[in-house]
């Protein structure tokens, strides 16, 4: 079984039957797999060997999901780029790929443009023009084919690897240093979520189900082959749409929504404007998020307002394939009520151990390993991290499993369930977006007016979540004048769901008794 093999099967059972929808454009399972095939052929035909490389500079758009499963097909490695991200951190990733061909579109051509100026190893990369128009005019060579070019190919199901271990895509998460880290996953990885998934969800062909993560998060893979497991219909969401809470109600009472799966951050938004209309969804049955806590002002108005629909909690992180655990939260929780992580998904396991690697009693907390069938295979040719993140561990009968440390801390509770403490290090999340505060701290550190500073947490009560402050001490005391000079540098350097939201000039930061800064006084100090 490949990642490729779901939407083929659906297209021999119900061809016919609307594979993806973006506003006003639909395509079919037929013609997402005649399409895909005729860009294998070609992908064959121009040299992509098994295991290669190939970047998406692309927006999430149905001819983007034809290209991921054409890649496929052909045996190539697919990774999403945000074209969103500063032209010199994409550049990072890009270089770190070693990418045998790049899929450009024309949204994004001018960050492509820009990209080609930082690096000059890019303009080396042959590159494809994947929008339906002529190709804009480039300052580099000529695109190796076009969008229209394909559809000359002839459809021929192509299936160059059937080994399921074999990577299917590299995605890049933030790291502590500034250079992103690649999480390999294969299609084994993807296809033992999936299986579980469509079953304890129990989804359905002629479903509605949506696509609101940009496809660089690995939220997207889930939606995508879940609702090609299933024979969905899958409804990309347009970005602009999760800062309109007006907007993000009516798509869902408009497409008909089955089943809706995001960050909570799309639906607090949505919370805080109270703009559930009354007497909800009636199509809507399940709602479904993962990569952070769902304040709980927010899902327990979510809850309050859709009385019949399903509510879980999912999560795990990226190296381990999308979700780990499951919890449908039962009842709406109480104002002091702690909603658990739950239970492992099939094929999972999850570990909450000591120093010492030894399970730690009930309702004691200690860091969170998984083990079990959603494990990368580590980070894109980095021995170290990956060393550093996955190891071995003997469990009671002797017997040695890879496990991956995710950096929480959590307890299993007394009813069995596994509960989320927050992080042991200085990633967080905010907004959905996975951070290393160390990355921002990276850019920072390039700045030459800087004495001192440190990027810290900082919770605001309610519906916001975990935002991010930066204090600073400056060469010359400025009253507060330099922030805006450093925020702009930043932004050339991190994307912009990094750049902190709140600024604080001191004279020196404060330190604790083994003389490191006080982050903890300092988060305090921004929450005041
Ligand atoms: P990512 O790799 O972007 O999926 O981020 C993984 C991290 O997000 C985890 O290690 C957790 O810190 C956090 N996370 C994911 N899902 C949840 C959840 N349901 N509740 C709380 N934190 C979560």
């Amino acid at each position: 079984m490949m990642i490729y093999d779901w939407s083929r099967n659906q297209a021999q059972k119900n061809g016919q039957q609307t594979a993806i929808t973006l506003e006003d454009e639909r395509i079919t399972y037929q013609t997402l797999e005649t399409e895909s095939n005729q860009l294998a052929g070609t992908l064959i035909n121009i040299g992509l060997k098994p295991g290669d490389r190939v970047g998406l500079l692309m927006e999430k758009k149905p001819a983007t999901i034809i290209a991921i499963l054409g890649i496929s097909k052909a045996g190539g490695v697919y990774i999403p780029l945000d074209g969103h991200s500063p032209p010199e951190r994409l550049a990072k990733i890009i270089s770190a790929s070693d990418l045998s061909l790049l899929f450009v579109d024309s949204d994004n051509f001018q960050s492509y443009q820009s990209l080609m100026q930082q690096e000059a190893v890019i303009s080396s990369v042959p590159w494809i023009w994947w929008s339906a128009d002529s190709p804009l005019k480039s300052a580099g060579e000529v695109p190796q084919f076009c969008y229209k070019d394909v559809k000359k190919h002839e459809n021929v199901p192509h299936q160059i690897i059937r080994n399921s271990k074999a990577p299917a895509y590299i995605l890049f998460t933030s790291g502590t240093t500034g250079q992103p880290k690649g999480v390999v996953i294969s299609h084994r990885n993807i296809i033992t979520f999936i299986n579980w998934a469509v079953a304890y969800f129990q989804m359905k062909a002629g479903e509605n189900t949506t696509c609101h993560s940009p496809l660089h998060f690995d939220l997207s893979t889930f939606d995508i082959y879940g609702a090609f497991a299933a024979g969905a219909n899958l409804h990309l969401v347009p970005s602009d749409i999760s800062v309109n809470p007006k907007k993000l109600s009516a798509f869902i009472m408009d497409n008909e929504i089955d089943q809706w799966f995001s960050v909570p951050s799309a639906l607090s938004y949505l919370a805080r404007f109270k703009a559930i209309p009354d007497g909800g969804y009636p199509k809507l049955k399940r709602l479904l998020w993962c990569g952070e806590v769902f304040p709980l002002p927010a899902l327990q108005y979510w809850m309050e307002s859709l009385p019949g629909v399903q509510f879980t909690n999912l999560y795990g992180p990226t190296e381990t394939t999308i979700a780990s655990s499951y919890y449908t939260v039962p009842e709406i929780p109480a104002d002091d009520e702690e909603v658990p992580i739950g239970s492992p998904c099939e094929g999972e396991k999850l570990l909450v151990l000591n120093d010492q690697m030894q399970e730690v009693p009930a309702e004691e907390t200690g860091d969170l390993y998984i083990a079990g069938q959603g494990l990368s295979q580590g980070y894109w040719r980095d021995s170290e991290k990956t060393r550093e993140a996955f190891s071995r561990f003997v469990n009671r009968n002797g017997k040695r499993e890879r496990i991956y440390k995710t950096g929480d801390l959590a307890s299993v509770g007394k009813d069995g369930l596994i509960y989320f403490h927050g992080r042991a290090d200085y990633q967080i999340k905010s907004r959905g977006y996975r951070i290393e505060l160390g990355e921002i701290e990276s850019a920072l550190g390039e700045s030459d007016d800087l004495l001192e500073y440190a990027v810290v947490p900082v919770q605001k009560q309610g519906f916001e979540g975990t935002t991010i402050g930066c204090a600073y001490v400056g060469k010359e005391k400025l009253n507060g004048k330099l922030a805006p000079a450093i925020k702009k540098r930043l932004r050339e350097k991190i994307p912009s769901y990094m750049i902190p939201q709140y600024w604080m000039e001191f004279d020196k930061l404060p330190r604790n008794g083994n003389g490191k800064i006080d982050r903890k006084k300092l988060s305090m100090q921004f929450e005041k």
